[in-house]
């Protein structure tokens, strides 16, 4: 039900919640026909449904005139029939006599018409003047079951009351059935509460203090856990630079075998000034400053290709990295919470099938991790122009036999990307070897590396299906007393 507040178009009341059941004690005729038009006309323009209940001394076509005046547009309100005039007789005392049951159905009826037909609620009001001393008791009864009944309702109804033929005991009891009521007397509003309404504000005064209290409590809460989730981030990037620094390092190393071709334009260059100094020792008189000459260009050149061999050892040395026990299903997850906003960027589901309980295998953890990273990249590369299918990862570890026959753990990263000919498996792990516009092409020649220097071996099969399936064998080494390393 909505919460929100309504007009009640009556002065002294203001806006109320949907479920108020008051009523009015009218002095005069022209207090209650003012009263109710303001009631009406409000509701009306709120997109409520309106039920006027007419008695005595007002009559329905009274009412109508009355209505047009004060309400500008009534016409079309009366064409889609948004307001209805009723007789209170025929309300009240159908069948004659007050079933509480009948009106109180007939109001849901009325209700759920409404709300079927878009309005917000209904506003009812019924006036009591017809009510003869016999039916006051059945009339209260009904009161108290509507009081009862009407809180969780979108339905605002204001009972109607004479003042001047009410008697202390009837005040009493029209002012025990309602909510509140209002009077006016000599021009001058007066509102009486009742102490169910009196306690019901304090209750409401008191539990906006406590949502009050719980906002600002939330708010710190929230506050802190935005400061949390900086510091994952700082964590996260810390992640990812360690990583990167591995992986410059150890492509630099992998390079190491290419840079061969740096130390042979050196020697090269000796061979050239070795034979032309010797040529011109060979003269007659010998020319000594040229052979000299020559060889101090051997000299400065066989420096150079010294530094080139010195350096990439010196490279290959920082990037060794040291073994420990590693949680290969551990490991995995790491990688897989670095990887999570490129799997989201890229829409990829990601499956795990990671065996429990597998045993940790001796390794470089960062260069595992730095393997298992370059598959899972590859595979969400492989699916970026994917769109006619899932883009499905699945990744998966358990145990195996190893290359010597030995217990060893199975890794596969299996994608659902554009493959490759069967023919070219193997070139996809020559170094160089790239079909990105700013790919290296050295992830996988450096993860076969990585594999072989852990006794192990990787390598790529073509899915049934679509895609590739990369698989990472590492042996199980004996436990040397180590304990997995942490993070
Ligand atoms: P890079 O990613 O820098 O190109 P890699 O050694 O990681 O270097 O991969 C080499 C090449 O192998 C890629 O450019 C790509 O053509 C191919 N490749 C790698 N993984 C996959 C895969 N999962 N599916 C299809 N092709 C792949």
């Amino acid at each position: 039900m909505t919460t929100a507040l309504r007009n009640t178009g009556i002065e002294p009341v203001g806006e109320m919640p949907w479920g108020t059941h008051f009523c009015h004690f009218y002095e005069t005729k022209d207090d209650l026909l003012e009263t109710l038009l303001s009631f009406f006309k409000v509701g009306l323009e709120a997109g409520e449904f309106c039920a006027w209940v007419v008695s005595e001394p007002l009559t329905e076509e009274e009412v109508w005139q009355a209505l047009d005046r004060a309400v500008p547009g009534l016409g079309r309100y009366v064409a889609d029939q948004s307001i209805e005039v009723l007789k209170a007789r025929d309300v009240y005392l159908a069948g004659g006599e007050i079933n509480l049951h009948r009106i109180i159905s007939n109001w849901s009826a009325k209700l759920e018409r409404a709300l079927s037909r878009g309005y917000q609620g209904i506003r009812v009001s019924g006036n009591t003047a017809w009510l003869e001393q016999k039916q006051w008791r059945d009339f209260m009864e009904y009161e108290t079951e509507l009081n009862r009944g009407i809180g969780d309702q979108p339905m605002l109804v204001l009972c109607t009351y004479p003042l001047t033929t009410c008697g202390a005991t009837e005040f009493l009891d029209v002012a025990g059935t309602h909510q509140f009521a209002v009077a006016k007397r000599r021009g001058r509003w007066e509102v009486v509460e009742t102490p169910q309404l009196t306690q019901a504000k304090a209750e409401i005064a008191r539990l906006n203090q406590d949502l009050e209290q719980r906002v600002l409590e939330r708010t710190t809460e929230l506050e802190a856990a935005i400061g949390d989730q900086k510091r994952a981030s700082e964590a996260l990037q810390e992640a990812q630079k360690a990583l990167a620094h591995v992986t410059r390092l150890t492509t630099i190393s992998e390079l190491t075998a290419s840079l061969a071709h740096e130390v042979n334009q050196p020697l090269a260059a000796i061979e050239a000034n070795a034979t032309a100094s010797l040529c011109w020792l060979d003269h007659t008189p010998p020319a000594l400053d040229e052979a000299r000459q020559g060889m101090q260009l051997v000299i400065r050149d066989a420096q150079r290709a010294g530094d080139v061999i010195a350096h990439a050892r010196a490279l290959v040395k920082k990037s060794g990295g040291e073994k420990s026990l590693v949680g290969v299903d551990q490991m995995i997850r790491e990688v897989l919470s670095l990887v999570q906003p490129e799997v989201q960027k890229h829409a990829v589901v990601v499956e795990e099938a990671l065996a429990d309980g597998l045993p940790p295998v001796l390794g470089d953890r960062v260069r595992l991790q730095q393997l298992v990273l370059n598959l899972i990249m590859n595979g969400i590369d492989a699916m970026a122009e994917v769109t006619s299918r899932p883009r499905r990862m699945l990744i998966s570890c358990e145990r195996d036999q190893g290359e010597d026959g030995g217990p060893g753990i199975l890794v596969a990263v299996r994608d659902a990307g554009v493959g490759a000919a069967a023919d070219d498996l193997e070139k996809l792990f020559d170094p160089f070897f790239t079909t990105k516009r700013d790919g290296l092409g050295m992830g996988l020649s450096i993860g076969r590396s990585i594999a072989e220097a852990h006794g192990g071996r990787l390598w790529a099969s073509r899915n049934a299906d679509h895609g590739l399936t990369f698989h990472l064998l590492v042996p199980e080494t004996s436990n040397h007393g180590l304990t997995p390393s942490p993070q």
